[in-house]
């Protein structure tokens, strides 16, 4: 076979995101031959920086997007089935003060309307608290001009990176390639249609090209560079207004709610949240538009200060300060363009775009929610069969659990936990559920063959060394800030993951065969990869 031949596919899928691995694993489970190729890694985009919600979007039924906020409800009922060691119910705590520019009556009506939007749901409808339930519910709460609060579930994931990761692994074990760390800059087109891409492998150097009947241009914020960078500009419309959106990242602190918070900010009634995660606290986000580079997103100064402002003045016990910021999040919203109005405002629902007539063989994905992924990659699908001309089979993931939730999951977790080997302790065991859910059984038997591979990575964290070689060998890590950032989650801790990474690139050096300067340069690499999120470590190094 020659090497045209070997790198041709059905469709190209340019952009690893939470969208591109839904739309290769539907795609992959369809029949078609997929390539994924992501210039960074998988999930590091957007979808690393989100809200980490699944949720039907109760702001969106303001601005009357009834189909958006049912669709999502839909997807996060089928999200809970397809995936729950991933996605869990988050009950949400709506406090309604005096002044707010919805009282108890129009909340009440808006969480009618969600329960009826949601009518098929598993998770318990919504409850209007009094004043003094509301303060019993959440005692942190500044009790000055409270008037009443709303109960309601939506769903968290607290690891959208994981998710991701579990798409491709069932795209990739239904035939699809995925190449991470590899930029696609060029389209191979002629006579007008786009027959396939130039890659550069960002690690390597190393050029090539694949060859398809469909490219989908799924790169979230970079989808106008994608195309607009690459030659076809000509029949270019600017699509995606990012707006800028940034969280900050804080241990448990006095007051802080048991529930989550969905909180009108007092200094310009915007919503935000404040949300138990992952052992902390996430509060955010902030709404900007943006305009710059989108590989540099960092939180502002302005930004933390406004949300730490927020929070005192939410919860008055939490005196929180700058310090207190373990670290950040930032990321782009690829929401579609619109040069002007609030940002709040901008639509948040998707569009799949077929750049025909200009342009044949490309689609371009704008917008979407991490909670609609599944909707959107078969509404893609459906336009990539179209296109290729040929019948579409029915869509599998609207029942199928992804790969690590195996039918009976609960039945699963009773057996893993009550015959878990000597050697892994209880919570190293539900640690790796949390995190891998059914596949922690291919990381016990991975230790179980090899005993260096049973220690935990360090004192007081229950990770075994085991998740390293795992990232590499079974999950398309290519490097140390894949593994502590999107495959093991460790870079997610209270210390941003510096108190294990140089534990993490020992065992990489001894699994993988990496020297001490592979080391090292993988130790660099990761620091200067989480100083964007400005981890409160780092700075102290620095
Ligand atoms: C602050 C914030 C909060 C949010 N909160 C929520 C929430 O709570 N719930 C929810 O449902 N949604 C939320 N969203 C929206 C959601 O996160 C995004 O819509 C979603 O993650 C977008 O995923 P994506 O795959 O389209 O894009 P991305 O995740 O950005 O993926 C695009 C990928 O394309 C790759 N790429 C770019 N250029 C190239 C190239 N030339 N070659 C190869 N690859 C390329 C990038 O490396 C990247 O990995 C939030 C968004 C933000 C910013």
């Amino acid at each position: 076979m020659d090497s045209e031949q070997q790198n041709r596919f059905d469709v190209i899928v340019i952009g690893a995101g939470i969208n591109g691995a839904g739309i290769a694993r539907e795609a992959a489970l369809r029949g078609l031959k997929v390539l994924l190729i992501d210039k960074d890694d998988l999930g590091s985009g957007t979808t690393a920086t989100s809200s980490r919600l699944i949720h039907g979007g109760l702001r969106y039924l303001e601005h009357y997007e009834f189909s958006l906020v049912r669709e999502s409800l839909r997807e996060r009922e089928r999200l809970l089935s397809a995936a729950p060691h991933l996605v869990k119910p988050l009950p949400l705590t709506l406090p309604i003060y005096e002044g707010h520019s919805r009282g108890p009556f129009m909340i009440r009506l808006g969480m009618i309307a969600y329960d009826v939007l949601s009518y098929d749901k598993s998770l318990p409808r919504h409850r209007m608290f009094t004043r003094s339930q509301a303060l019993e519910a959440e005692p942190g709460l500044e009790p000055e001009g409270l008037r009443a609060a709303a109960r309601y579930y939506d769903a968290q994931v607290d690891f959208p990176e994981r998710l991701v990761v579990e798409n491709v692994i069932d795209a990739v074990g239904n035939g699809a390639v995925v190449r991470t760390h590899t930029a696609v800059d060029g389209f191979i087109i002629e006579a007008g249609v786009v027959r396939g891409v130039h890659l550069v492998d960002m690690l390597t150097g190393e050029r090539d090209s694949a060859y398809a009947t469909v490219t989908v241009n799924v790169a979230g914020p970079w989808v106008d560079d994608v195309v607009a960078g690459f030659g076809v500009s000509s029949a270019w419309k600017r699509l995606i207004g990012g707006t800028k959106g940034s969280h900050i990242v804080v241990e448990p602190f006095p007051g802080a709610p048991e529930d989550a918070l969905y909180i009108e900010a007092r200094q310009d009634g915007r919503p935000y949240f404040i949300i138990p995660w992952n052992g902390l606290y996430m509060i955010g986000t902030t709404d900007i538009r943006f305009e710059g580079d989108e590989d540099r997103v960092v939180a502002s100064e302005e930004e933390i200060a406004y949300l730490l402002k927020e929070t005192n003045l939410a919860i008055p016990q939490a005196d929180l300060s700058r310090e207190d910021v373990l670290y950040t999040f930032s990321g782009l919203r690829p929401l579609p363009y619109q040069a002007e109005g609030a940002e709040g405002a901008i639509s948040r629902k998707h569009i799949v775009k077929d750049h025909a007539p200009q342009i044949e063989g490309l689609l371009s994905v704008i917008g979407g929610k991490l909670t609609t992924y599944r909707s959107l990659a078969e509404e893609a699908v459906d336009d990539v069969y179209k296109k290729l001309g040929r019948k579409a089979p029915k869509s599998k993931t609207r029942t199928q659990s992804l790969p690590g939730a195996e039918s009976n999951y609960d039945a699963f977790v009773e057996h893993f936990l009550g015959n878990r080997p000597s050697w892994l302790s209880e919570p190293s065991a539900s640690w790796l559920l949390g995190i891998y859910g059914t596949r922690a059984r291919q990381i016990v038997a991975m230790a179980a063959d090899d005993a260096s591979l049973r220690e935990t990575l360090v004192e007081g964290h229950p990770a075994i060394a085991a998740v390293i070689p795992f990232a590499f060998e079974q999950e398309f890590a290519r490097t140390l800030a894949d593994v502590l950032l999107r495959r093991t989650m460790l870079a997610l801790g209270e210390d941003a993951g510096l108190g294990v990474a140089e534990a993490a690139a020992r065992v990489a050096s001894r699994t993988q065969g990496w020297d001490d300067a592979r080391a090292d340069a993988e130790l660099h690499t990761f620091r200067g990869e989480i100083a964007l999120q400005l981890p409160k470590g780092l700075a102290q190094a620095a």
